[in-house]
């Protein structure tokens, strides 16, 4: 199995380590910002690729996350 962003060879998650260590980050910031923003999922991850200081794994990550409309794997809370 590949990764779903690049063609590494993929873990459980359906990415590889670079693009899953991404993802995590990805998450882990959303719940930050929820503490203190009124933001949706898709409103941050398309912050997250507007953003010129994301790293290129993020906003790979990002971008696949917006076409594939993929549901947020964090709580709604
Ligand atoms: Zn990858």
């Amino acid at each position: 199995m590949h990764c779903k962003i690049c063609s590494r060879e993929a873990g459980e998650k359906g990415y590889c380590k670079l693009h899953m260590t991404a993802y995590e980050r990805i998450l882990e910031k959303y719940v930050a910002w929820k503490k203190a923003l009124e933001i949706s999922w898709k409103e941050y991850l398309s912050e997250i690729v507007k953003n010129p200081l994301t790293g290129e794994w993020a906003k790979e990550v990002a971008e696949h996350l917006i076409r594939d409309g993929e549901k947020r794997d964090v709580a709604d809370s």
